[in-house]
C-alpha cells in the first residue's frame, strides 16, 4: 500500500456541514496514525455525478433541474445513502452527506459504504405528477452508477417511500426485470421492511438505554425531552415511554412545545396529532401540560436531552445553558461544532448522530437483504437483530472512547475510519 506523500492536500470547504465532517476526519486519522496515502483516499469521494435532468412541467414547458450522486466509498460494500430534494442541496452538502454515510455504516458495521444524492428543487412547488417525472428522470440519469451491488438509495429529506417505489419500478422498467433491492424504505407491499418506521427512533432509544446502563442510572428514572414530534421524535417517545417507562416530559414541533413535569400523555398527544389536519401538536391542551417554546425545551432541566428535528440548533449561544446531562442526537447535525466543544468541557455525555440515529440504515440494510433473499422477516425479528446491532455498535464506540480518553463522536469517528482504512489496506489497490 503506497506510503508516499499524497499530492492532493484537504481543501477548506466554506460549506459548514463539509468543513466540520473533514476535521473530524483529520482527528481520526491523527489518533490512529495512519499513512498520508490512506488519509487522501478516505478524503476523496470515489466518485461523483453531476447530471441535468429535464422534465414536462403542467403547463407543457420543459425545465431542467440539477441533479447529483456522490459516491464516497466502496471499500466495505456497496454504497448507500439517501437521496434529497431541496432548493440547497448543492454538490458540496452532497459530498459532506455521503461521506458521512460512509461513517455510519462502518460504525454499525453493516456492510455498506456511503453515498448521497439530491436534487436541487423545492418539491413543494411542483405537483404529484411532475414529482414523479423528476424522479423517474433523475433515477434514469444517474442510473449507470446504481446497482442492487454498486449503489442503493434510500428516502431523505423531502423524499419517502412513494420516491423508493418509483426509483425501484424506473430501474425494474430499464432493466426488464424486477429490481426491490435497488432502493430501501419502499412500501411493505413493494419489498419494504416490518419495523423500517420506527427504526431510527428505535435506535435513538436503544443507544440511550445503554449509555445510561453505563452512568449507572435507571431509564425508568429519568425525565427526557425530546424536540421534533415527526418520524424520529414521536417513535423515540413512545418506544422510551412505553418499553423502559422513561418520562418524557416534553415535546416540540414547529409549531411549539408541550411540558409537563409530571410526564405527558402521549397516547393523547399521537391522538391530536394524527387528527389535526396538519398532524401538529399545536392546540393541544391537557390540565398540568403548558405550552413552551422550542428554545425552552432545549434548556429544560432533565436528564436526557433529544434533539430529533433539524440541524443546528444547540450552538455556542445555548450551549452553556443546557441543563441535560445527556444528549442523544435523534436529529443530523443538531449541534454545531463549537457547541459540541462547550458541551465537552462541561462534561456532558453525547451520542453523535452517526451513532444514535443510525437504525434507519441498519434497518434499511435489513431490507436490502430481505430484497435479495426474496424472504421476509417479521417485526419481532427486525426489532431483535436492530438492538443486537445498535448494542453493539454503542459498546464498540463507548469502549473506543475510553481507550483514546475522547469523546464519543471522535470515538465513532476512529472507529469508523479504521474499519474503513483497513477494508482499503486489505483490498489493495487496483491494478
Ligand atoms: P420529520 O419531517 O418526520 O419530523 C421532523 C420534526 O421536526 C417535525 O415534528 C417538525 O415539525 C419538527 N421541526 C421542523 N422544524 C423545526 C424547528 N425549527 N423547530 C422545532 N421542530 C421543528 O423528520 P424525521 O424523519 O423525524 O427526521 C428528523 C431528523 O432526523 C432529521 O434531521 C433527519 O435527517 C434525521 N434522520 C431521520 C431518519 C429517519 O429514518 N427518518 C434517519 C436518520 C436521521
Amino acid at each position: 500500500m503506497a506510503t508516499e506523500k499524497s499530492t492532493v492536500t484537504a481543501s477548506l470547504p466554506e460549506n459548514p456541514m463539509l468543513a466540520t465532517a473533514l476535521n473530524k476526519l483529520e482527528a481520526a486519522f491523527d489518533a490512529l496514525d495512519l499513512n498520508e496515502g490512506i488519509r487522501a483516499f478516505i478524503r476523496h469521494p470515489e466518485r461523483e455525478l453531476k447530471v441535468s435532468v429535464p422534465i414536462y412541467r403542467a403547463d407543457g414547458n420543459i425545465q431542467v433541474f440539477t441533479g447529483y450522486r456522490v459516491q464516497h466509498s466502496s471499500a466495505r460494500g456497496p454504497c448507500k445513502g439517501g437521496v434529497r430534494f431541496h432548493p440547497d442541496v448543492d454538490l458540496d452538502e452532497v459530498r459532506a452527506l455521503a461521506m458521512l454515510m460512509s461513517i455510519k455504516c462502518a460504525i454499525a458495521n453493516v456492510p455498506f459504504g456511503g453515498a448521497k444524492g439530491g436534487v436541487c428543487v423545492d418539491p413543494s412547488e411542483l405537483t404529484k405528477v411532475e414529482l414523479e417525472r423528476l424522479t423517474r428522470r433523475y433515477t434514469h440519469m444517474i442510473l449507470p452508477i446504481l446497482g442492487k451491488q454498486r449503489d442503493i438509495p434510500a428516502p431523505d429529506m423531502n423524499t419517502n417511500a412513494q420516491t423508493m417505489a418509483w426509483m425501484m419500478d424506473t430501474v425494474s422498467a430499464l432493466q426488464s426485470e424486477s429490481s426491490t433491492a435497488i432502493t430501501t424504505g419502499k412500501p411493505i407491499c413493494l419489498g419494504g421492511s416490518e419495523g423500517r418506521a420506527e427504526a431510527t427512533g428505535r435506535g435513538v432509544v436503544i443507544t440511550m438505554v445503554e449509555a445510561l446502563k453505563r452512568l449507572g442510572q435507571d431509564p425508568a428514572k429519568v425525565s427526557v425531552a425530546i424536540q421534533g414530534f415527526g418520524n424520529v421524535g414521536s417513535h423515540a417517545a413512545k418506544i422510551m415511554s412505553a418499553e423502559f417507562k422513561s418520562k418524557v416530559v416534553a415535546v416540540s414541533d414547529d409549531t411549539g412545545g408541550l411540558y409537563n413535569p409530571n410526564g405527558l400523555n402521549l397516547d393523547a398527544i399521537c391522538k391530536h396529532v394524527d387528527e389535526s389536519p396538519r398532524h401538529r401538536l399545536e392546540g393541544y391542551s391537557a390540565e398540568g401540560t403548558k405550552q413552551i417554546s422550542n428554545s425552552e425545551l432545549l434548556t429544560l432541566d432533565v436528564d436526557v436531552l433529544v434533539p430529533a428535528a433539524i440541524e443546528n440548533q444547540i450552538t455556542e449561544k445555548n450551549a452553556n445553558d443546557i441543563k441535560a446531562k445527556l444528549i442523544v442526537e435523534g436529529a443530523n447535525g443538531p449541534v454545531t461544532h463549537q457547541a459540541d466543544k462547550i458541551l465537552v468541557d462541561k462534561g456532558v455525555i453525547l451520542i453523535p448522530d452517526i451513532l444514535a440515529n443510525a437504525g434507519g440504515v441498519v434497518t434499511s440494510y435489513f431490507e436490502w437483504v430481505q430484497d435479495l433473499q426474496s424472504f421476509f422477516w417479521n417485526l419481532e425479528d427486525v426489532r431483535s437483530k436492530l438492538t443486537e446491532i445498535m448494542k453493539r455498535a454503542f459498546a464498540e464506540a463507548w469502549d473506543m472512547a475510553q481507550e483514546k480518553n475522547t469523546d464519543l463522536r471522535s470515538a465513532s469517528f476512529i472507529l469508523a475510519v479504521k474499519r474503513i482504512a483497513d477494508a482499503i489496506e486489505q483490498r489493495g489497490l487496483f491494478p
